[in-house]
C-alpha cells in the first residue's frame, strides 16, 4: 500500500536513547511528546519500555490509546471546558492557563475521586499560551485561587517558546521562569516539583551548558523524532534524521516543457505560482498530495530530484538530473519535516510500514 510511512524503530529507539541521555543528564526529567507521529503505537511501546518520565501529547483521543502506561501522561494543550471529564479521566497532569477551565477541572476531579495535577503555563513573550510574564498581580491571584482547589494539585509551571512568536529560548529568558517559581515559593511558602523549560527549541541550551539551574523538566517532540533541534535548526549529533520516512508511488513519467502553456491564474489553492523554465524535462507524477503530506516539507533521497510542485493527491518531481532510471510503477523514498510528519502520520490515506 502506498504512500506509506516507514517507521525503522531501530532509529526511532537509537533518538530516544540519546535525547534521554542528554535532557537526563542534565538534570531535566523527561517529557516525550508523541504529537508529531500521532500517537503512534509502535513508538509507544518502545516509550513506555523506556526510562523517560512521562509521556505528553496534546490531544486527548491520544492520551487514551495510553491507557494501562506505567509512565504518568499529560496533556499539553490547554484543556477544553467541554473536555474536562475525559482529561481528569486520560491525563494524570495537564498544563494550564485559565481559572475556569482549572475550577472546571476541579469539579471532574472532584466526581472521579482523583486529585489532577496542573502546570501554569507562563508566557515569556512567544505570545501563544500562558500568563504573561509582567503580569505577576495575575499569577500570584492564579496561584492563590488554585490553592483553594481541593482536587487540583499545583504541580509546577512551564514556558512554551518558539511556537507562535518564534522566540528561542536563552538563559535570560528562561531565568526568568525560574525567578517566579521562586516567588511564587515564597509567596505561598509551598514547593513546586516541575518548573518546565520548553521544547525541543530548548535542547541546544543543554549543549553549551547555559540552562539555567532551577529548570527541571523538557518537553521533547521533534528533537526525538526527527533528531534536530528547532531553535537554530541543527541536526543533533549521533541521531537519525530518517527514522521516519514517506514512500509513494509513480503514476505518470513524460518529458515535458517545464513552463505551463496559456495564460495562468491560480493554482488549485489559490496561489498564483512561479514557473522556472528548465527546458524539457522528464517529470515524474507520484500518487501523494497535499492531503498526505506537507510538500514544502519532503526531501527526496535521491539528492538529485527536484520537486516541482504539488495538488490534493499529486506530486510532481522534475527527475531529469537523475542517475536512476526512474519507471512507472518505482518508489520514491522522502525525508520528512515536523508539518509533513504530522500530516502523514494523521492521513488516514497513508499506510504505516515498520522496519
Ligand atoms: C508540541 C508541544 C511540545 C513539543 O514540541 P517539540 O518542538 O516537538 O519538541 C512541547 N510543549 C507543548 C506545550 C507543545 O504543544
Amino acid at each position: 500500500m502506498y504512500p506509506r510511512l516507514v517507521i525503522d524503530l531501530k532509529k526511532v529507539k537509537n533518538n530516544l536513547d540519546r535525547i534521554t541521555e542528554m535532557v537526563k543528564g542534565s538534570g531535566c526529567s523527561l517529557m516525550i511528546v508523541t504529537k508529531g507521529a500521532s500517537a503512534d503505537m509502535e513508538v509507544y511501546k518502545l516509550l513506555n519500555e523506556s526510562d523517560i518520565d512521562y509521556i505528553a501529547d496534546s490531544r486527548i483521543q491520544n492520551l487514551k490509546k495510553y491507557e494501562g502506561t506505567g509512565k504518568e501522561r499529560v496533556l499539553l494543550r490547554l484543556p477544553m471546558n467541554s473536555e474536562t471529564d475525559q482529561v481528569v479521566k486520560y491525563a494524570d497532569i495537564s498544563l494550564n492557563s485559565e481559572l475556569k477551565t482549572i475550577r472546571n477541572l476541579d469539579e471532574a476531579a472532584k466526581k472521579q475521586g482523583k486529585v489532577h495535577k496542573i502546570i501554569l503555563m507562563i508566557d515569556l513573550g512567544d505570545l501563544r499560551e500562558g500568563i504573561f510574564f509582567k503580569n505577576e498581580d495575575e499569577i500570584f491571584n492564579a496561584v492563590e485561587e488554585i490553592l483553594k482547589l481541593k482536587n487540583i494539585e499545583l504541580f509546577g509551571i512551564g514556558v512554551n517558546l518558539t511556537c507562535y512568536g518564534a522566540v528561542i529560548p536563552k538563559k535570560d529568558n528562561l531565568s526568568i521562569l525560574v525567578e517566579i517559581a521562586r516567588k511564587i515559593e515564597k509567596k505561598f511558602g509551598i514547593k513546586l516539583q516541575m518548573i518546565s523549560g520548553g521544547n525541543s527549541s530548548s535542547i541546544h541550551l543543554i549543549g553549551k551548558g547555559e540552562l539555567p539551574e532551577g529548570i527541571n523538566n523538557l518537553r521533547v517532540g521533534e528533537a526525538f523524532l526527527l533528531g534536530g533541534e528547532t531553535a537554530y535548526s541543527q541536526k543533533l549529533k549521533g541521531f537519525f534524521d530518517d527514522a521516519f520516512t514517506l514512500e509513494a508511488e509513480i503514476i505518470e513519467l513524460k518529458e515535458k516543457q517545464s513552463v505551463p502553456i496559456g495564460e495562468t491564474g491560480v493554482d488549485a489553492f489559490g496561489n498564483k505560482p512561479v514557473y522556472e523554465d528548465r527546458g524539457i524535462i522528464k517529470r515524474a507524477i507520484l500518487a501523494v498530495g497535499r492531503q498526505d503530506a506537507d510538500p514544502d516539507g519532503l526531501q527526496p533521497i535521491d539528492s538529485k530530484i527536484d520537486i516541482l510542485g504539488a495538488s490534493s493527491d499529486h506530486l510532481i518531481l522534475d527527475v531529469s538530473k537523475s542517475d536512476r532510471e526512474y519507471e512507472v510503477g518505482d518508489i520514491v523514498s522522502f525525508k520528512l519535516s515536523y508539518s509533513s510528519l504530522l500530516r502523514a502520520s494523521t492521513s488516514g490515506y497513508v499506510a504505516r510500514e515498520y522496519r
